[in-house]
């Protein structure tokens, strides 16, 4: 007997069933069709709305306030917003993961904390033998990521180009991507002084303090060594179009090269939003002005491998601060990822819920060698189901599940929002509440689908 049935509009790999229904037995997906349904114990009637795979986060920073228990806060939030898969960073405070201990660790955490699925990132820290590499691989991590810059010497390094390109090498025999941070660290500690010494301190010069040289010449840089190693070299934030044109070099070379925005750099412009924002649009590398419609071109034209929501949870007071540079870089995004991506689709496309799927939950799910399971509505995935609906809302973080009550996205209107999520199979958010409990959620180990090898284009 079918544990649950789920009607709406299914949209799936092939299209989307407009009289649909999705059967769920044991937690997975049995069944996808149209017309009549199955029997079964359970039923839930989405009516109009679609139903789409959880959305796949490619990058979250849940530990980096909180420390592990800031899984808890984190994946609460994200089941509210549509996701029911977060890709964690690696910088945990107050260290990074970068040994088998901290694996088991973070896995153990994930066991009491997570409401939502988890796959992680893994580290090396400056001065670290490369001997863990293997253990982290074996024991499920999806991917590396290291930094060019220096947040913190301790959680957050930077990682020099000797050791990057051990790690290339050492991961060149793998699938796994390598991410980078990509912002050159002599470049932005100069500008970032010269600006203080000027009397600079509001969101309007943060571009300028970090210039885009220094982003696309840490970009560029990487790259080459990732080419030289025969590694997969992904850029995990390009803020500027020049980026995706660099990577699309090194791709068109033959290397194994892929770079992912986020959302926010599409959605604000510090021209437009700084004098409203200020530190609450701060990120690093920093959202330029006048890019939006040329980074939306770049999605449209296949250049961005998938979009992220980049979320951190810094409460606000780490933004009330007299200069721009002492704020804390990074925002909340676990409940606006969807909606806003969704928003910013529906005004420039005619498929915008395709589109949606594809950068949100497929691209992501592949990327990180986790198709088999997750990002699609087909047969034998992981029965990860958000029910979204098409509607005018304005976003109101006091609302929020993430407990933070502050979001660059307050009082911007929205073109749909998440009426339900459904995490294996089990009702996890109605709409109002988050209904499953810490530890629901499980750690995610890479699977074998690799993002070069495959059915679909790249
Ligand atoms: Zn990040």
């Amino acid at each position: 007997m079918t544990d649950l049935i789920i009607r709406g509009r299914i949209v799936t790999p092939r299209g989307i069933l407009n009289d649909g229904w999705v059967a769920v037995t044991h937690g997975k997906i049995q069944a996808v069709g149209d017309g009549p349904e199955p029997d079964a114990a359970e039923f839930h009637d989405a009516g109009d709305r679609y139903v789409i795979p959880g959305v796949v986060d490619g990058q979250t920073h849940a530990g980096s306030y909180l420390g592990l228990a800031g899984l808890e806060p984190t994946t609460r939030s994200a089941i509210a917003g549509g996701v029911t898969t977060i890709v964690d960073m690696p910088y945990d405070n107050p260290s990074p993961l970068s040994t088998p201990d901290h694996l088991t660790a973070k896995i153990d955490a994930i066991g009491r904390y997570a409401h939502a699925d988890v796959a992680l990132y893994a580290t090396v820290m400056p001065g670290q033998p490369l001997d863990h590499i293997k253990r982290l691989e074996h024991g499920g991590v999806v991917a590396f990521k290291i930094s060019a810059f220096e947040s913190s010497p301790t959680r957050f390094p930077r990682v020099d180009a000797a050791l990057t390109l051990d790690l290339l090498e050492a991961l060149a025999a793998t699938d796994l991507p390598v991410g980078l941070h990509n912002e050159d660290q002599e470049i932005v500690r100069s500008r970032v002084e010269r600006a203080r010494k000027a009397g600079l301190d509001g969101i309007a010069v943060h571009s300028q303090s970090r210039p885009p040289a220094a982003e696309l010449a840490s970009t560029a840089h990487f790259l080459e060594l990732a080419a030289a190693a025969g590694a997969h070299a992904h850029i995990v934030h390009i803020s500027h179009p020049r980026g995706f044109q660099i990577v699309d070099h090194y791709r068109q070379d033959g290397h194994r090269a892929t770079g992912e925005t986020c959302v926010h750099y599409f959605c604000f412009d510090p021209e437009r939003d700084g004098a409203e924002l200020g530190a609450r649009m701060k990120v690093n590398p920093p959202i330029r002005p006048g890019m939006i419609e040329a980074l939306w071109g770049d999605i449209t034209s296949d250049r961005v491998a998938f979009v992220s929501s980049d979320h951190s949870s810094w409460p606000i007071d780490n933004k009330f601060t007299d200069s721009i540079f002492d704020a804390g870089a990074g925002v909340p995004g676990m409940e606006t990822l969807l909606p806003a991506f969704y928003t910013a689709a529906r005004a420039r496309c005619t498929d915008a819920i395709r589109l949606t799927v594809d950068q949100l939950c497929a691209r992501p799910a592949r990327f990180f060698g986790l198709s088999q399971r997750k990002g699609a509505i087909v047969p034998g995935a992981d029965a990860d189901l958000t029910i979204f609906e098409e509607a005018d809302v304005v976003w109101d973080s006091a609302k929020a599940q993430d407990g933070l009550r502050w979001s660059p996205y307050d009082g911007r209107r929205f073109a749909g929002r998440v009426t339900a999520t459904f995490l294996a199979g089990r009702l996890a958010y109605d709409g109002q509440r988050v209904l499953n409990r810490p530890g629901d959620g499980h750690f995610v180990p890479r699977g074998s689908t690799s993002w070069f090898t495959g059915e679909t284009n790249r």
